[in-house]
């Protein structure tokens, strides 16, 4: 069997990334990627969005003292007045204590893209840094593939398993990494010969 692939697919997945705009999620830390000593302390959590509060802003409420990231809140209060957690009037936003904001700013994550890892403090930083890489744009494995953008066309056109291929002979299209499976069906090559011969005549 022979396999081309596909490569108005590969245009497209470059384009994907070449014309993204940069992504701002990717300033989000996941409580998860903590990487520090002891363990993440769930106070740091957004009561918004879950993950680690960046730019932290507090309820003043009572005995709340809940934190939220100061874009969740500026959100949230567009639609609400009363704090995500406990429901009483958001008053007011306060910043965070010196205290809690020199134990934060020690925290360490590991950086799902580079698998580096970076302080609290380091974090805008570090993102700006690595914002330069990229999922494969197939999403052929989520979790570990993250390349630069130079190197993402030889990925796909190289070895990415996601990225479609042609079948010669029955001219079904396949996955490159799946292709060794595929077997050309009686029916789908019939088709082809059916359509060999209209164009003969
Ligand atoms: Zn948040
Ligand atoms: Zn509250
Ligand atoms: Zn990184
Ligand atoms: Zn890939
Ligand atoms: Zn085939």
């Amino acid at each position: 069997m022979n396999f081309t692939a596909v490569t108005t697919e590969i245009d497209n997945a470059m384009k994907e990334i070449v014309f993204a705009e940069v992504d701002e999620k990717t300033m989000k830390i996941a409580p998860e990627d903590f990487a520090g000593e002891g363990q993440f302390d769930e106070h740091f959590r957004c009561q918004v969005c879950t993950d680690v509060v960046f730019d932290p802003k507090q309820c003043s409420a009572g005995k709340c003292q809940k934190l939220v990231c100061d874009t969740c809140i500026t959100d949230w209060l567009g639609k609400k007045d009363t704090c995500p957690n406990c429901s009483e009037k958001f008053e007011a936003v306060r910043n965070l204590s010196r205290f809690e904001l020199n134990i934060l700013n020690a925290y360490k994550f590991k950086c799902v893209k580079c698998k580096d890892t970076y302080t609290y403090a380091g974090a805008k930083d570090h993102f700006k840094e690595c914002s330069k890489m990229f999922g494969c744009p197939l999403e052929c494995d989520k979790e570990d593939t993250f390349l630069e953008k130079e190197d993402i066309l030889d990925h796909l056109n190289d070895m990415c398993p996601k990225v479609p291929v042609n079948c010669n002979m029955c001219e079904k299209d396949t996955e490159r990494g799946k292709q060794n499976d595929h077997k050309c069906s009686s029916d789908d090559l019939l088709v082809k010969n059916a359509k060999l011969q209209d164009e003969k005549k």
